[in-house]
């Protein structure tokens, strides 16, 4: 059997893998990154929205091959109709870009690869392998070909439905309201705004999640829906979508190029996303925020921590869990409370009828928020209903 040698073995091509793989090798280790699929960021899995502010903070410079639309703001709708839109300038840090998503997991995958990183494609992770109970690589089929790659640390970056953590003896399981399941289709000639993201709340709408129209110009949009692993029966997020398309007259002339399902969780990350000689990042680790299920800047920042957190292991030779952990807590410091914070509002939300969902953007819309972010959100809501906030009112 073809048996490779190398620093880092990095599983998974997403954000969270390339972000890994290029500090690694900018670090100067011998990195091997694989992904299962003939093609990186295909076939997408995203609604493609992202804020701006993030990007500077992992050293990635906006580029116009990636960003479809530049969004001027976002719309709030609730079940009535209520609304808020929310212009740059008040939208601050949650409204950005649309992207297209597969040329930006492509542009980051060439980053590691200019750094030095080397990329296997078609080479799917099949099993961690331990000589004396340690870790010490990973088994893959390679275009059909059984392999092993040998290596000093693993980094699990294989995304939602990640095995390498399990394999490796980490507990990566979910609680069912923790697990949103999603429906997308890509929508043309519809007439949707093209400069605004649209989120829709409410318990009739999208029981426990939201639905989204994300516009990527020239009447297409990305229209999806996230639904509560708890609140919904298998195969009602497409019943919840199609009953909103179909009564939108925006949507009277449109139809879907493209169809897309997929599994969010909406916990705050998992109890320890490290161990001997391997590191979890991006939705590997659960860490996405709980409530938008937005994890593309949270899988490169967590890449880019394990990717140092790693080089600096390496001088002294020591992968062991004590090594890897400033990991823990870089991830944790910079978004363990927001995180915590948005899975408390999620489950909250959850809870509330139509009525009162009406009751919160009415309040909001006619509140005089200076930027609204999920925090000041939650600050109007913890005056008027404090309900709402209960248990975790000192985050807010
Ligand atoms: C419907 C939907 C809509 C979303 N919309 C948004 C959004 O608008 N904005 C946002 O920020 N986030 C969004 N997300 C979440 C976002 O896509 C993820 O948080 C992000 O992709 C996480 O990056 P990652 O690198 O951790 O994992 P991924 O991007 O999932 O990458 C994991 C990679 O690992 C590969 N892999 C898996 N197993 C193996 C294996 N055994 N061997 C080799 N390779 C393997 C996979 O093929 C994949 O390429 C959405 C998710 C869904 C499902």
């Amino acid at each position: 059997m073809k048996t490779y040698k190398c620093d880092v073995i990095i599983v998974g091509a997403g954000p969270g893998g390339s972000m890994a793989a290029k500090f690694c090798a900018q670090g100067g280790l011998n990195t091997i990154l694989i992904e299962k699929k003939a093609e990186i960021g295909a076939p997408l899995r995203c609604a493609e929205g992202v804020s701006k502010k993030w990007l500077q903070e992992v050293g990635i410079e906006p580029d116009p091959t990636w960003i479809c639309a530049d969004m001027k703001g976002a719309i709030i709708r609730s079940p009535s109709g209520y609304q808020f839109k929310l212009d740059e300038s008040k939208a601050g840090s949650e409204v950005g870009y649309v992207l297209e998503r597969h040329l930006f997991d492509k542009a980051l995958s060439r980053d590691a690869v200019e750094a030095g990183a080397k990329i296997m494609l078609r080479t799917s992770c099949t099993d961690v392998i331990r000589k004396n109970g340690k870790l010490i690589g990973i088994k893959a089929k390679s275009m059909g070909e059984d392999i092993e790659i040998h290596a000093d640390v693993i980094i699990a970056a294989d995304g939602y439905e990640s095995q390498v953590g399990r394999w490796a003896g980490i507990d990566t399981n979910l609680e069912l309201n923790d697990l949103c399941s999603c429906l997308q289709y890509r929508m043309v000639n519809c007439d949707a705004d093209m400069e605004y993201c649209e989120f829709v709340i409410g318990r009739s709408v999208a029981p426990g999640g939201y639905l989204w129209i994300f516009p990527k110009g020239n009447g297409v949009a990305n229209v999806g829906i996230g639904i509560m692993g708890t609140m919904a029966k298998k195969g009602e997020a497409k019943t919840y979508l199609d009953k909103f398309i179909g009564s939108d007259p925006r949507f009277k002339n449109s139809q879907p190029v493209e169809i897309m399902g997929g599994f969010v969780s909406t916990c705050p990350g998992m109890d320890c996303a490290v161990d001997d000689n391997i590191i979890l990042v991006g939705d590997a680790a659960r860490i996405i925020d709980p409530i938008t299920g937005g994890g593309i800047c949270h899988a490169c920042r967590t890449g880019m921590y394990a990717g140092k957190v790693i080089v600096e292991a390496s001088k002294n030779g020591d992968f062991s869990k004590a090594a890897l952990m400033p990991y823990e807590k870089m991830w944790r410091d910079r978004m363990e409370d927001k995180l915590y914070r948005n899975w408390m509002a999620k489950e909250r939300l959850a809870e509330l009828d139509d009525e009162t969902i009406d009751e919160l953007v009415k309040l909001i819309s006619d509140s005089d928020i200076k930027e609204v972010n999920v925090y000041n959100l939650l600050k109007v809501i913890k005056e008027k209903f404090p309900k709402v906030v209960e248990g975790f009112e000192d985050l807010i």
